[in-house]
């Protein structure tokens, strides 16, 4: 197999042989030639069925045709100035229109640095030093937020590294319950900048929030002088044209973009009310820069990738994924199996375990062996999901009944070994 002989030879020069430490899986992640549509075909000439979709971004498919055209153009101009350009109003004017807290945007080269900067800013702000998040979110991975296991209330570091002094500042508490947050604020919501949040929880497989339990976030911010900041990597662009903001109707005092945005290239973005976006150098003295920021490739692309969605476009996107969440949890009933298809829109994940789930725990209850054998059967048969139970799968514009009836048969022939 070439793929694992590339894959032997990468790992002399690159650390574990991967870019990304999520894509290198036993035995041998398989190497891309190329992908077009819902497909990515290997160097191996094997052709799979893909729900990774470069962890999300590729929510028109790969090689989109209107993106490669318009990209080309560009590429033909330059791909790099250094100077603002034209483009990047026009594609702060399409955020804005569509994003309910937009009213400026600042873009940047990832989601990682795009949380960073709406962190700093929310400190900035608000004269505050602590911040939360939630147990098992991913906000990128800068020292801020790289901590999210454990249960007490002070974070210790996920990686060596990571100073403790950087994460004694950030505070962890379970996703969906209003008690302890409650608690958490009355006694230290005076050292509290900014609750940082995925409005669906997407980087511990899928989490929807509870009813209201986002208005309640809404409430209790706004009445502590804290910063709301929904991280919306994942659902912006995904699940609305608005993102989870407008799905939910709460509207966040800063938003965090990536994946989607850069149309299949790198791109991050912080948008959001007036008064705190020009607190942002030069217009105000919170330090954010990139050499690459408001790259005109990846600008182009975004673009080229906003301009194609629109509210039909999400109606169809929602009923693809009903349609395979719903193939999928009929497939565990007939086989008289407790686990769950979970999901929304176009996004979803299979839960290895019997209990709801609605915060970090709940989902580590899940049985990760039963997750690796499923992964690696669908990946023989011809299917690419997120080599973790703790990803989540995409379905992309391109995916059609055909993949979609595809996936089914051979989840089917799964679900009758457990
Ligand atoms: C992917 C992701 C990030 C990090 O984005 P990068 O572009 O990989 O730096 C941040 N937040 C969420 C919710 C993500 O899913």
């Amino acid at each position: 197999m070439k793929s694992e002989q590339l894959f032997n030879e990468s790992k002399k020069f690159l650390p574990g042989g991967v870019d990304s430490p999520v894509r290198a899986y036993k035995p041998y992640p398989f190497f891309a030639e190329k992908a077009k549509g819902s497909k990515i075909i290997d160097v191996d000439g094997k052709t799979y069925i893909d729900y990774c979709l470069a962890y999300g971004p590729m929510i028109l498919g790969h090689a989109n045709p209107n993106i490669m055209e318009e990209v080309i153009l560009q590429l033909k101009n330059g791909s790099a100035y250094g100077v603002p350009t034209e483009k990047e109003i026009e594609l702060a004017k399409t955020v804005i229109k569509k994003v309910p807290c937009a009213d400026m945007v600042r873009f940047v080269n990832s989601g990682t640095e795009a949380t960073m900067s709406a962190i700093r800013l929310a400190r900035a702000a608000t004269n505050k030093d602590k911040i939360v998040k939630f147990e098992g979110s991913y906000h990128g991975a800068h020292d801020y937020v790289l901590v999210k296991s454990g249960s007490g209330a002070v974070g210790l570091p996920d990686s060596p590294g990571v100073p403790e002094e950087t994460t004694k500042n950030t505070i962890l508490v379970p996703f969906n319950n209003e008690n302890i947050l409650l608690d958490l604020i009355k006694d230290h919501g005076n050292s509290i900048a900014a609750i940082i949040v995925e409005p669906i929880m997407g980087n511990i497989g899928f989490i929807p929030p509870k009813k209201d339990y986002l208005k309640f976030l809404r409430k209790i911010t706004s009445e502590n002088n804290i910063i709301l900041i929904f991280d919306e990597v994942i659902t912006g662009f995904r699940i609305a044209e608005g993102g989870a903001q407008e799905y939910f109707n709460v509207t966040p005092d800063l938003v965090t973009f990536g994946k989607i945005l850069g149309g299949g290239f790198p791109i991050g973005a912080l948008a959001g009310k007036k008064e705190l976006m020009e607190m942002l150098a030069p217009s105000g003295n919170v330090y954010q820069a990139g050499t690459f920021n408001g790259n005109p490739i990846s600008v182009t692309a975004g673009l080229a990738t906003l301009k194609q969605l629109n509210h039909n476009f999400y109606s169809e996107m929602n009923l693809k994924g009903e349609k395979l969440r719903k193939g999928i949890n009929d497939i565990l009933d007939e086989n008289n199996l407790n686990y769950q298809a979970v999901g929304l829109s176009s996004m979803f994940q299979i839960y290895f375990t019997e209990k709801d789930v609605w915060n970090y725990e709940d989902a580590k209850t899940a049985q990760i062996d039963k997750f690796t054998h499923y992964f690696h059967s669908l990946l023989n048969n011809g299917i690419f999901i997120p080599p973790s139970q703790f990803e989540c799968c995409f379905l992309s514009i391109m995916h059609n009944d055909n993949d979609i009836q595809n996936t089914l048969e051979i989840i089917d022939k799964e679900m009758k070994k457990y």
